[in-house]
């Protein structure tokens, strides 16, 4: 695991649970970052495609995620997410890109070649880190590590209202 000298909060738990949502929250309160992790894998699957590479394969994805140009924004920038120059905060949660995602993060080299982005992420300062193996996996030693649950039916229906906000039936 990466050691780390400043707070670090790590969230992990089922889609559903409500990570983001008090990942955002938490965030906010204690003026940490929010590492939101799901966009880096969201911004793989876009670059991806703008490159013509399939989300199926697996070899050619980790080589674009070794260089993946991702940028967070902070301060005026907070919440943005920079790919290169482009500015890519919403062109990420498409369905289309959501999709793309869940395929390009099922890839085991493409989870291992993220890894040391993630923990140089988490390095940069203070921070709430968000997402999938993010406790067991990605920050192991983070000093406070919590997995977020619900039941399926509190899940479902989470998920469902996130789809009917961005206008999926
Ligand atoms: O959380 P979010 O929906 O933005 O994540 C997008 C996708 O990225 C998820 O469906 C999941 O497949 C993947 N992911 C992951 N590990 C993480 C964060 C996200 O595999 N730590």
């Amino acid at each position: 695991g990466a050691k780390v000298s400043h707070p670090v909060i790590a969230i992990d738990g089922p889609a559903g649970a409500g990570k983001s949502t008090v990942a955002r929250e938490l965030a906010r309160r204690l003026g940490f970052f929010l590492l939101d992790t799901g966009a880096i894998y969201r911004t793989l699957a876009l670059l991806a495609e703008q490159k013509g590479v399939s989300w199926a394969d697996g070899s050619r994805l980790s080589t674009l995620a070794e260089t993946l140009p991702i940028r967070f924004g902070r301060g005026v920038e907070d919440g943005a997410v920079f790919l290169g120059e482009q500015v890519v905060t919403t062109a990420i949660r498409t369905p289309e890109v959501s999709l793309g995602a869940s395929q390009v993060s099922a890839h085991p080299e493409v989870r291992a070649m993220l890894l040391g982005l993630q923990r140089q992420l988490a390095r940069t300062g203070p921070c709430v880190v968000e997402g999938r193996d993010i406790g067991t996996v990605v920050l192991p030693d983070a000093p406070l590590k919590i997995f977020l649950t619900a039941s399926p039916e509190v899940r479902a229906q989470r998920r469902q209202k996130e789809l009917e906000a961005r206008g999926v039936k």
